[in-house]
């Protein structure tokens, strides 16, 4: 019997085995991380992003080292990529010498297990970037910041790309988690922050933006602010002086630029309504 369709229906990956193995190996950035977690925190919908970095068929290892944020035409419970930001971080891969390796997107508040439709997705993009010899190395990457019910204050990532056997149903490749490590003796990149920062101006008159002052336990007196420093933290593998001076000009970001402010966005829609009168 034919299951019924419902592309929002959450499939928990599969793991590779020894007797199935995953086609290569997977090794990430921390800037890579930091950034996507960061855009992760900063609204109640989901965003989306791609990734860049390079595939060496030789050791068949995936390098992840870039993050493209990109804007989302999001609905609240599923988000697909604005078409234009995907032209432009071509431009920007292709300038950077980078190859795209992946897409990362958020699960608010709920599991980070693809649905139904991040599979045809991902799927769609692993057939765009089959090589010859069949490996398509192009990876998802799914963050969920705000899961209330997972003990910790770090945020939950699923890495995983679709296998090449279909699942039960025979409406869609089965998921695959997959394993991945870190890059090693990296530094903080500057971009990184610069990166961080546009998203902030860009994120904060968004009305589904995250208000960092909120607390987020309130048992502890965690804010959302102290949540999103802990997981930003704990991807930091430099010396503690370096993490804390990053740490600490982030927290300043947050604080300065992320709050609510109504007076500020109304004057901004004033300015916008002249701006359109002028014209
Ligand atoms: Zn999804």
């Amino acid at each position: 019997m034919v299951g019924s369709y419902d592309p929002f229906r959450l499939v928990p990956p599969h793991h590779y085995t020894s007797r199935n193995p995953a086609p290569f190996r997977v090794s990430v950035s921390m800037n890579v991380m930091l950034l996507m977690d960061f855009h992760a925190h900063l609204a109640h919908t989901e965003i989306i992003g791609l990734l860049g970095g390079h595939y060496f068929s030789d050791r068949e290892i995936m390098e992840v080292i870039y993050v493209y944020p990109c804007k989302s035409s999001s609905t609240g419970f599923q988000c697909e990529m604005d078409p234009a930001s995907e032209v432009a971080a071509r431009e920007v891969f292709a300038e950077k010498g980078l190859e795209f390796v992946g897409w990362y997107h958020s699960h608010p508040t709920f599991d980070p297990q693809p649905s139904i439709r991040d599979i045809e997705n991902q799927t769609q993009y692993q057939e765009m970037w089959r090589r010859e010899d069949g490996v398509e190395p192009f990876i998802g990457v799914i963050v969920t910041p705000y899961d209330i019910e997972h003990d910790s204050n770090v945020s939950r990532f699923q890495f995983w790309m679709s296998g090449t056997n279909y699942d039960l149903s025979g409406q869609f490749r089965t998921p695959y988690s997959c394993q991945h490590s870190f890059l090693q003796n990296e530094n903080l990149q500057e971009e990184t922050f610069s990166q961080m920062a546009s998203l902030v101006e860009e994120y904060h008159n968004y009305d589904q933006r995250v208000n960092m002052s909120e607390t987020y336990r309130k048992d502890e007196e965690v804010s959302r602010l102290d949540k999103l420093i802990e997981s930003l933290s704990s991807h930091i593998n430099v010396s503690s002086k370096a993490a804390e001076t990053f740490i600490s000009q982030v927290r300043e970001l947050m604080s300065d630029d992320f709050r609510p402010n109504k007076n500020e966005e109304a004057s901004k829609l004033g300015s916008d309504a002249t701006k359109e009168s002028i014209l």
